[in-house]
Order: structure tokens, then C-alpha cells, then sequence
């Protein structure tokens, strides 16, 4: 597909702009909701079964990077940069070279480990900050919610080769669902300290009602399933379940709560 625009201003807090190379997610993990993209798209398959790709990402990035731009740019808001297809086709590589000539803070936030084919790019960047999104220290959980995503042993060392790299890469534990259990939690927490990370941000469940009919699926049958449909009916609990799980850690980096 062709886009008109490849960095366009972001709402989100501390982001200026957001660039997504690809319309769509393979990772299809079961909570996301960027699904309302369909609304937008007009696909009627359901999320994560299909991913446009911005071919002429790059050229209209040339384009829009001829005016000066400054503050912070977000590599994707919407979708994956580094999902299968980047493999192949290229574009966030394409357009992180173009962003290396640029006065812009690149912030890139992924769940693939094909974000260590580029630490050369990215290690030429002005001003970077990379970060991997991990949600359970269990591969088994990982495959069943994020089904087209590397698990998460792959993305742990995916983060220690990028903190080998010298690009202090963070986390975000997000969702950290109530199907994870405290202990759980912990666990991971410890994994990703051993790995190399710099900072840890955990964020909850968002209980939509499209990614709460889809989870409460996966889970079906599952003691994990109890738990969610305990948290799904005392929200506040869970909270502050959460608060008080992210509060009580003494780690030697920081972490903070969304
Ligand atoms: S990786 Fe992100 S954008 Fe892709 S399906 Fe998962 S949550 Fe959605």
C-alpha cells in the first residue's frame, strides 16, 4: 500500500510523532487493541490476520524530513516494527537509516528479536531509546496469548544482546494480566534484571470488551482463567493487587507502574 504520510503527530504522552511501517500485526497478540485499526483500514479479517505494508515509507519519510522536525518519534504506535514481514521488506530498517540524519529522539518498542538485526543502524542514531515488551516469564503463556510473537526466552535474549551493545534497553511488562500470578511476576521481573535491562515499566490489563472476549477464549478451562474472570469482576482489586506487587520490589534497577 501506499501511505501519504509515514510520520504523522502523536497523542500519546511524551511521543511528538508516530511512525508505523506496516498497517496490521502478525504478532496478533489476543489483548491488543489496536484492532480498532480495522475500523480505520476497512478489513473485515480479523486482527492479526493480515499486515499492509507502507512501501514508500522511506520516500515520504525523505519527504517529510526535509523540513526540520525536532522532539520525539515513536517506532510504532499501532503495530510491530519488527513482525515477520520487516525481514522481508524492510521498511522500519529503511527508515531508521533516514533517521540517522535527522535531529529527532527515536523511541522504538518491540516484541521481536529482529530488532538485533539493526543494532548497526541503531547504534547510529542521535538519540535512541529501545525497548522490548515482555509479558510473562512462561514461553507456554507467551505462545498462547501472543501466538505470532517470539516467546518470551527469545525476546530475553533479544534484551541482553542489545544491553551488550551498550543501548540500555528497558522493558515494558505490559499487560501484566491477572492470568500472571504474583510469583510469576516476580520471576520475570529477576529474568529481566539478569538480562541487561535498565528500567522496567509495568502496566495492567486494559479490560476492553473485544480483548477481554478474546483472552477469556485462550484461557477457557485454564486456572488462568479464574483468575481472570476474578480480576474481570474486582478491577479495583486487581489494581491494587498490582500497585502493591510493583511497590514491594527492591530491584537494582527501576520500576515503575503506568
Ligand atoms: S505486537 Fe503490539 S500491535 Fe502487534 S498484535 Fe501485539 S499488541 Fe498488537
Amino acid at each position: 500500500m501506499q501511505c501519504k504520510e509515514i510520520l504523522v503527530p502523536s497523542k500519546i504522552p511524551g511521543m511528538d510523532y508516530a511512525l508505523n511501517p506496516y498497517t496490521g500485526c502478525s504478532h496478533g497478540c489476543s489483548y491488543c487493541y489496536a484492532s480498532f485499526m480495522n475500523r480505520f483500514t476497512g478489513r473485515r479479517e480479523s486482527w492479526g490476520s493480515y499486515v499492509d505494508v507502507k512501501v514508500n515509507a522511506a520516500d515520504r519519510l525523505r519527504a517529510q524530513l526535509r523540513r526540520p522536525r525536532q522532539g520525539t518519534v515513536l517506532i510504532s504506535s499501532v503495530t510491530d516494527p519488527y513482525q515477520p514481514i520487516e525481514a522481508q521488506f524492510g521498511i522500519t530498517r529503511s527508515c531508521l537509516l533516514l533517521l540517522t540524519c535527522a535531529n529527532l529522539h527515536v523511541s522504538i518498542l518491540t516484541k521481536s528479536d529482529l530488532v538485533c538485526r539493526d543494532i548497526h543502524i541503531l547504534k547510529d542514531l542521535p538519540s535512541l531509546e529501545v525497548g522490548l515488551t515482555i509479558t510473562t516469564p512462561s514461553d507456554a503463556l507467551s505462545r498462547l496469548l501472543e501466538e505470532g510473537a517470539p516467546p518470551t526466552s527469545v525476546r530475553l535474549g533479544a534484551l541482553a544482546a542489545l544491553a551488550a551493545a551498550g543501548l540500555e534497553p528497558w522493558v515494558f511488562v505490559a499487560p501484566l494480566g491477572p492470568y500472571t500470578y504474583p510469583s510469576e511476576a516476580e520471576a520475570l521481573f529477576k529474568m529481566i534484571v539478569d538480562a541487561g535491562a535498565s528500567s522496567i515499566l509495568v502496566d495492567g490489563f486494559n479490560f476492553y470488551p473485544a480483548t477481554v472476549g478474546r483472552v477469556a477464549e485462550r484461557l477457557r478451562g485454564d486456572r488462568r482463567g479464574k483468575r481472570f474472570a476474578w480480576a474481570l469482576a474486582n478491577r479495583e482489586a486487581y489494581r491494587r493487587e498490582l500497585t502493591g506487587l510493583v511497590a514491594a520490589q527492591r530491584l537494582p534497577i527501576a520500576i515503575s507502574l503506568c
